[in-house]
């Protein structure tokens, strides 16, 4: 990976921005995905831009994003008789406004246990069917196929102590809200690495022609973030709007079709989904469909997810809209912090709050 971490080519595509950005105006670019975010804070990549040419954290981060009545809904399920709950290690930490969490909850006597892949709560299942096993699945299109493999192995294996409680999300509507919503100006995006890995590039291309905003997917390494703010700020020098693919080594226009295959399978769109920060977003969510509802814990234990507030002094909302950012925060650094985080933009490492916190960029 050092290719990609060369500090002279780093500065030779700083000298490139300096001579490009036209001094006259503004380049606002949006980085969707936390995985970004977290690259940007981790090498400086702010410092290397000129003055004019800021980045717009976004709402690309899995945990960020799931609505405190989601993770209230997986308490709840959790202190059921004879239910396992498993999930990923920074779920648990996600406070409810009450100031509950999961890991709260298995404290008082809930059995709840950190996995590391949907497949681990699987093999759960299988060795102790005497527990009704539910995994809290969250995630955008990266994490969606594992789960949907999962579903089609417990099928085929007859494995029926299992079930998900399923919080998978979409990311073209997710930006579509961005873009629709006037919080916030953004001229350009950097395009998600991972999603585009499976969803390929092509599905940006009516966003980047219906808000005229170029797109270009990039990779996660520092040089990777840095061509493909170049290449951004070439096409709004040109005037020009269309998606592009930076991340040519890893990422093609028509995705991975197995992976697209298994999900189509397994899951159905769900005809709107409350996104923490930017409320309801019409189809930008996935349920099981009724060939596999078996395996939804939402229908098999009659989940109805209640409206519940964020914590009103936290500014996550903001955060993922790209409207502030976490040093705007009047809690950061000083009550909100990684050990002690008041909103789920401080709990996962993929947030914009812990990647700041975490990285010392404090402005
Ligand atoms: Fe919320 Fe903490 Fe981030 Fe403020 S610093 S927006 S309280 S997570």
């Amino acid at each position: 990976m050092t290719e990609y971490r060369d500090g002279h080519l780093a500065r030779a595509l700083a000298e490139t921005l300096a001579r490009e950005a036209d001094p006259h105006r503004d380049y606002r670019i949006m980085e969707f995905c936390g995985g970004h975010t977290h690259a940007i804070a981790r090498y400086g990549i702010e410092d290397l831009l000129p003055r004019n040419v800021r980045m717009v954290h976004g709402p690309g981060c899995p945990i960020c994003v799931l609505p405190v009545g989601r993770i209230e809904d997986a308490i709840r399920l959790a202190g059921q008789p004879g239910i396992t709950l498993c999930t990923y290690a920074d779920l648990m930490r996600v406070p409810t406004p009450d100031g509950g969490s999961l890991l709260r909850a298995r404290a008082a006597g809930a059995d709840i246990r950190m996995v590391y892949s949907t497949h681990d709560a699987l093999q759960i299942a299988e060795t102790e069917p005497e527990r009704r096993i539910v995994f809290l699945a969250v995630g955008f299109e990266t994490t969606t196929p594992p789960t949907a493999l999962a579903i089609l192995h417990s099928k085929e294996r007859n494995i029926f102590n299992f079930s998900i409680l399923c919080n998978h999300v979409l990311t073209p509507p997710a930006i579509r809200a961005i873009l629709d919503n006037q919080d916030v100006a953004i001229d350009g995006l950097v395009g998600p690495a991972h999603v585009s890995t499976v969803i390929g590039t092509s599905p940006y291309e009516d966003i980047a022609a219906r808000f005229s905003k170029p797109v270009v997917v990039t990779g996660f390494e520092p040089l990777d973030v840095l061509q493909g703010i170049v290449m951004l700020v070439r096409q709004m020098n040109a005037g020009r709007c269309v998606v592009e693919n930076q991340y040519r080594r890893a990422v093609i226009r028509g995705g991975n079709l197995l992976a697209q295959r298994a999900i189509a399978d397994v899951f159905e769109i769900r005809e709107s989904f409350a996104w923490r920060g930017l409320c309801e977003i019409p189809y930008s969510a996935l349920r099981l469909n009724d060939r596999h509802a078996a395996f939804d814990a939402e229908r098999r234990y009659g989940i109805t997810t209640l409206p519940a507030a964020d914590n009103p002094a936290c500014a996550c909302g903001d955060v993922l809209r790209g409207v502030r950012k976490p040093t705007d925060c009047r809690l950061f650094g000083t009550v909100c912090s990684p050990e002690t985080p008041i909103g789920s933009c401080m709990v996962s490492p993929e947030g914009a709050c812990a990647a700041h916190w975490t990285y010392k960029r404090f402005r």
